[in-house]
């Protein structure tokens, strides 16, 4: 095996036995990759639609890719966010962030219901509904995005500003460093 530096970390894949999908855990450890999947809440993190999550007899190990990662520093970590966030967002899909950077946040959905394991709900005036995971089950990222997740339902009836998140975390890819500047409603 190769001899690890500190700061490396091995991918350890998991098959979900419920939807069948894989989740690839980077860690130092079989045993952190493991206890990081126990504490998953909010939607499977091998990809399906259900929230039924429990370590024993829904995740199975597969065993471990050679690859080695280096840990990535903070600043690839946000880097790598505002890129994927970016992508999503000019690909039609919604995303808030934990911390203000300019986009909408979780904490501009007013109204959210909360429906257990970290999911929240919110019915729209229109009668539709939108849905988004918070907390654990939110994609990692460094401060000030703190984390992102996607908002899932009728985002447009929401109001989400899809022209005004691209542009602005098209800013943020570019060096924008202004990163106070919040979000102070839509339109
Ligand atoms: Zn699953």
């Amino acid at each position: 095996m190769e001899k690890l530096e500190k700061s490396d970390k091995l991918e350890f894949v998991f098959g979900c036995t419920k939807c069948g999908g894989q989740v690839h855990i980077q860690a130092e450890s079989r045993e952190q990759a493991e206890n990081w999947l126990r504490a998953q809440s909010g939607f499977c993190p091998a990809g399906g639609n259900h929230v039924e999550l429990s370590f024993e007899g829904c995740f199975e190990y597969v065993g471990i890719s050679p690859k080695v990662h280096k840990i990535p520093s903070k600043q690839e970590r946000f880097k790598a966010a505002i890129t994927k966030m970016l992508e999503e967002v000019k690909n039609g899909r919604a995303v808030l962030t934990a911390g203000n950077i300019g986009i909408p946040t979780i904490h501009n959905i007013k109204n959210a219901r909360h429906c257990g394991f970290g999911f929240f709900e919110v019915t729209l005036p229109n009668g539709n509904t939108i849905n988004f995971d918070a907390g654990g089950a939110m994609h990692q990222a460094p401060e000030p995005i703190y984390g992102w997740t996607y908002l899932r339902g009728d985002a447009k009836g929401w109001g989400y500003p899809y022209e005004r998140v691209i542009k602005r975390l098209t800013e943020i890819s570019k060096g924008a460093t202004d990163l106070k500047e919040g979000f102070d409603g839509l339109g």
